[in-house]
């Protein structure tokens, strides 16, 4: 079952979305060589709070991040650590915030100082697969076009679709039905509805779509070392469209 929001609903998920999207304009400031990817855990933590929010990652599944920062290779669920961001990074920051029970989840990908033309090149061109994921949705359209077109705009691009991250519906709990995957054939899965309320999330590669996970049972890197990208909105569907929630 995939829930419709109420207007009561709705309204909350709005306040989470705009505090997710506050955090990553809060947070955007200091992606600067030399910081660490604990002290971004850190200034994320107080500002959620500060916002009468709780992290909605911390302690997910386990999770001991209060957002997820993944560089370069790494596609997403990077751990933060003492690991010092360098000039010529990409850095993934993937966030959550729980308002009186509604979660919203954004991620983007942020250069750290000055990089190549090649991470560039998939950093636009991921952002631009989120937005032509987004632009099929509206009431009554199947849930697989907006993979079908994810999917197309990253083989136009020559990108690696990573295909065993999905992202998902969204409201009381951060993962809910459906699974939305950044592929798929258009025409397929259930008919969207105004008032659901969805993450979408594209992953792409500069290589390989391959991908595995390292040994601290979290991080996911791909197979190739080549860099990976990812941005993500939650957003409302509607009649004749859809709201992006996680705004900045
Ligand atoms: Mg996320
Ligand atoms: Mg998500």
């Amino acid at each position: 079952m995939i829930s419709i929001k109420s207007e009561r609903e709705i309204e909350l998920m709005k306040k989470a979305g705009s505090i997710v999207g506050a955090t990553h304009n809060y947070l955007k400031q200091f992606v600067k060589p030399g910081i660490t990817t604990k002290e971004l855990d850190k200034l994320a933590y107080d500002f959620i709070l500060s916002q009468d929010a709780t992290p909605s990652f911390l302690n997910l599944y386990g999770f001991p991040g209060t957002i997820c920062t993944s560089i370069n290779d790494e596609v997403v669920h990077g751990i933060p650590s003492n690991r010092k961001l360098k000039n010529g990074d990409i850095v993934k920051l993937d966030i959550g915030a729980c308002y009186k029970g509604y979660h919203g989840d954004s991620a983007w990908t942020y250069p750290v100082g000055t990089i190549d033309n090649k991470k560039q090149y998939l950093l636009e061109h991921t952002e631009k697969a989120l937005y032509e994921g987004l632009s099929v949705i509206k009431e009554g359209v199947h849930l697989s076009d907006i993979g079908a077109a994810v999917e197309a705009y990253a083989k136009k691009h020559k990108l690696g679709v990573v295909k065993e991250l999905v992202g998902h519906g969204i409201g009381t709990e951060v993962h809910m039905e459906p699974d939305v995957p950044n592929y798929g054939t258009p025409g397929h899965g259930p008919i969207l509805k105004a008032g659901m309320t969805i993450a979408v999330e594209p992953m792409l590669n500069l290589g390989t779509a391959n991908i595995y996970m390292l040994d601290d049972e979290w991080t996911i890197i791909t197979a190739d070392g080549k860099p990976s990208a990812h941005f993500e909105h939650t957003i409302l569907v509607e009649k004749d469209g859809y709201t992006i929630l996680t705004k900045r």
